[in-house]
């Protein structure tokens, strides 16, 4: 008896990274799932990846998140192949790294769009289905970035306002069943962090290395250490957690 079995999960960006592994660990205790990416076919194939218990479904939806049509779209196909929907994971990310001098207006559009944008439009969708069944789970994204970090003006402003969207989501919806939190991880080795290290001309392993020596714990995060802290919040054991940002980071802000 899995701790999601009989539950419906969305999780936007969960083609390859972070929301891969949070969609791998819901999937693993019990879970249906839903893998929401830019590209159908990328999401397609995750979802064909995704160690499935006996009954759980998964499918995968192409949707822009910062699109409301499409929001609208991907939600309705969630409803109707996999029966319902229980638990929103907003984690669908870009980034658009510069200093404030040389960040184009765009390169602050496209962030704000997709973190902001993309987790407003999906939660409105998803909390219409949370309100009448009185049950649902929300998830979203932030960062340590939040707290400030040089050449990301537009991710942090993005990552502490998801912090802020957070705890509004938990004082209106609190009433009706529903949790919302955050995580804000620290350095996950993902494409993410491979594309910064490629935009610093570092090699990847390096930049890793170095990330961990400066970290408390001496090691760099993954996407299970993620996904191990989301299924917990997702789960009814946290039903009474709510409105919090939690920093999975290891210890990386502390000193
Ligand atoms: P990732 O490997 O780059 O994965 C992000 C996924 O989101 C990709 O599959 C991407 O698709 C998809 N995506 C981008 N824009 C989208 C949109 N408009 N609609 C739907 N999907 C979209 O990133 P990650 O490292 O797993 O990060 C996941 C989340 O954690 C992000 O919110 C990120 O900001 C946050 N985070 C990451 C770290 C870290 O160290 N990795 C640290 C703190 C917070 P394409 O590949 O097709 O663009």
């Amino acid at each position: 008896m899995g701790r999601y079995d009989g539950r419906v999960a969305v999780i936007t960006g969960s083609a390859q990274g972070i929301g891969f592994g949070i969609a791998t660990r819901l999937a693993e205790e019990g879970a249906s799932i839903a893998v929401v990416d830019l590209d159908e076919t990328a999401a397609a194939a995750a979802a064909a990846r995704l160690p499935l218990v006996d009954g759980a479904k998964a499918i995968g939806v192409g949707a822009d998140v910062s699109d409301g049509a499409a929001v609208e779209a991907a939600i309705g196909r969630v409803v109707s192949e996999l029966g319902g929907i229980h638990v929103l994971v907003n984690n669908a990310g870009i980034t658009r790294d510069n200093l404030l001098f040389k960040m184009s207006e765009s390169d602050w559009d496209l962030v704000m769009n997709v973190h902001l944008k993309g987790a407003f439009l999906m939660t409105k969708a998803a909390q219409k289905h949370f309100v009448e069944q009185k049950y649902g789970k929300i998830l979203n994204l932030s960062s340590v970035s939040s707290l400030g970090n040089r050449g990301q003006a537009n991710y942090s402003a993005a990552k502490m306002g998801v912090q802020g969207f957070t705890r509004t989501l938990g004082i209106e919806l609190g009433p009706f069943g529903i949790n919302a939190n955050a995580i804000a991880p620290g350095f996950i080795a993902t494409e993410m962090t491979d594309a910064t290290a490629a935009r610093l001309k570092m090699d990847v392993e390096e930049f890793r290395k170095l990330n961990a020596e400066a970290n408390p714990v001496r090691r760099v995060g993954f996407p299970e250490d993620i996904a191990a802290a989301a299924a917990f919040l997702c789960s009814d054991e946290a039903s009474y957690i709510t409105g919090q940002t939690l920093y999975v980071d290891g210890g990386a802000k502390l000193g």
